[in-house]
């Protein structure tokens, strides 16, 4: 009976691109593996799956709509990306809230049946629905096995309610040693961190701790955890995340490798607001591993001096560099000196991207020696994908998390200095952190480019192993391939008790 039974998954996403692109692609990873899958989205979100996967792959889509005007959204506003403003993110919590009707009648009469649900980080409330149908139901936060453990374990310790002042490191605790640590017999690492450092989930005084508590509840009480991660990348974690958990955990990353299609990784997340071909050909024309591009991620946004700061310290370094610019970071003085003296004086060294950029397609370039990423996750994995080394600037979240992963665990990157905004601990607007100065950029360019000392080249070494473990991870018989086959198993036997007692 175990092998003519087909279970079927039920995905969930996130609507917010760094958890919707690579649940897509776990979708694409699983139908692979010959299940049954049901992506569970909203109309606006769908319309950007242009891709492969929805035409080639046997993936079903099912729609539902989106109440944005119901609750204050402006219309087709399907997409955290899309929330004009801050105060408004709680209106999109309670829209993704009423999609509990719809959802639950979905799942109750689905033939066939789910055997599963795997769901993004906002709706802790299919808790109910997956007890009274009896499926299994997974988590998919999005984040690396790292900054899981650290979270849990801060939620745990609580180390950040003792300390006196947001600026003040302290030590993240129960933190395993990693294996290369334990081969050359060396300490374990003393990682340590500052509370305006952390997600702001642990800031008791933020004004959505309500919702993240409610979220955090959801994920505890799941049955399992899918991460976007290879064991070989962070095994230590991985481990002691399931431990400490007491959960299954799934890594079955990099998820970005798992098309080749050219339209998959072009398209990833959005239709590129640039002419692929011309970003080719301008890659084609730089010399290999010279090449620096810099992206914050889908939400990422600096203030205007920033911005500029930013593009004197590129222009410094005289390198060619790709800038992916956020549109909603305009201003109009800015807009006249992108227009004007820096084009000027950057004609053919800076590919300038206003808005959204094939990112995949670029890190996989040979043009492209280095990222400067503000940490996202996604954005991280996929930059250890290509084989690219990382210059790191987070802005909030878990990027400084990631931030540490990368510089101090995995050396695979520089920080470039960027502080966390203290303010924002209190309260504050995002971004109001201290101001990343000109001569920090070109510090760390000249750090991570120069490859002529030791410490550039084996960092560049390290990244290159890393990237030939993420390819093989997803070949047939890789780590992540041989994880998404337990987890079929899992979900498969799951349903045999289920039907059979
Ligand atoms: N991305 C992209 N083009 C852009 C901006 C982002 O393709 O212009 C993709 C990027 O490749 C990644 C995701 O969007 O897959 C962003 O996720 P990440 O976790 O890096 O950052 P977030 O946007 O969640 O802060």
């Amino acid at each position: 009976h175990h092998h003519n039974h087909k279970p079927h998954f039920i995905l969930i996403p996130w609507m917010a691109q760094g958890h919707f692109i690579p649940m897509i692609d776990i979708a694409r990873l699983l139908s692979l593996h010959s299940v049954f899958v049901t992506v569970i989205t909203t109309p606006g979100n769908t319309s950007r799956i242009s891709s492969t996967i929805s035409r080639l792959l046997p993936v079903h889509f099912t729609t539902l709509s989106f109440p944005s005007t119901a609750t204050g959204l402006p219309p087709g506003c399907e997409n955290l990306d899309s929330v004009p403003s801050r105060d408004l993110a709680r209106n999109f919590y309670n829209a993704a809230k009423l999609l509990r009707q719809p959802l639950e009648h979905y799942l109750r009469t689905s033939i066939p049946p789910p055997s599963c649900i795997i769901a993004g980080v906002g709706f802790p409330w299919l808790h109910s629905i997956a007890k009274e149908l009896n499926v299994p139901r997974l988590v998919f936060q999005g984040f690396s096995c790292f900054s899981l453990l650290c979270n849990h374990n801060l939620s745990f310790f609580k180390p950040h309610e003792t300390v006196s002042s947001p600026s003040q490191p302290f030590l993240l605790p129960h933190l395993p040693q990693t294996r290369q640590q334990q081969q050359q017999q060396q300490q374990q690492q003393q990682l340590m961190i500052t509370k305006s450092e952390l997600p702001k989930f642990f800031d008791k005084s933020s004004e959505f701790y309500d919702i993240y508590k409610e979220l955090q509840e959801g994920e505890n009480s799941a049955d399992g955890i899918i991460v976007n991660s290879f064991d070989e990348l962070e095994p230590e974690y991985a481990e002691f995340l399931a431990k400490a958990t007491k959960k299954r955990v799934w890594t079955v990353g990099p998820v970005s490798l798992s098309s080749e299609d050219k339209l998959d990784v072009s398209e990833r997340g959005n239709k590129a607001d640039i002419n692929e071909e011309d970003c080719l050909h301008w890659l084609n024309t730089q010399v290999p591993g010279s090449v620096i591009y810099v992206s914050f991620g889908s939400m990422g946004k600096l203030a205007p001096e920033q911005v500029k700061e930013l593009g004197f310290g590129l222009e410094e370094t005289k390198r060619p560099f790709i800038w992916v610019m956020k549109t909603s970071e305009k201003s109009p003085e800015l807009e006249e000196w992108l227009a004007g003296e820096f084009r000027e004086r950057n004609e053919g060294k800076c590919f300038l991207i206003r808005g959204w950029a094939p990112q995949v397609m670029i890190l996989k370039h040979k043009a492209v020696g280095g990222f400067l990423t503000h940490c996202g996750w996604n954005s991280t994995l996929e930059g250890v994908a290509a084989g690219v080394p990382l210059m790191t600037w987070p802005l909030g979240a878990d990027q400084f998390l990631n931030e540490k992963l990368v510089v101090e665990v995995l050396g695979i990157g520089v920080r470039v200095g960027a502080k966390a905004a203290v303010a924002s601990m209190e309260g504050g607007e995002k971004g109001s952190g201290e101001m990343v100065r000109r001569e920090m950029v070109v510090k760390a360019v000249e750090r991570l480019m120069d490859g002529g000392d030791e410490e550039g080249k084996e960092r560049r070494e390290r990244v290159k192993e890393l990237e030939e473990k993420a390819k093989k991870a997803l070949m047939i018989g890789g780590s992540s391939w041989l994880n998404l086959d337990l987890l079929i198993g899992y979900v498969s036997e799951h349903d045999v008790v289920k039907l059979h007692g």
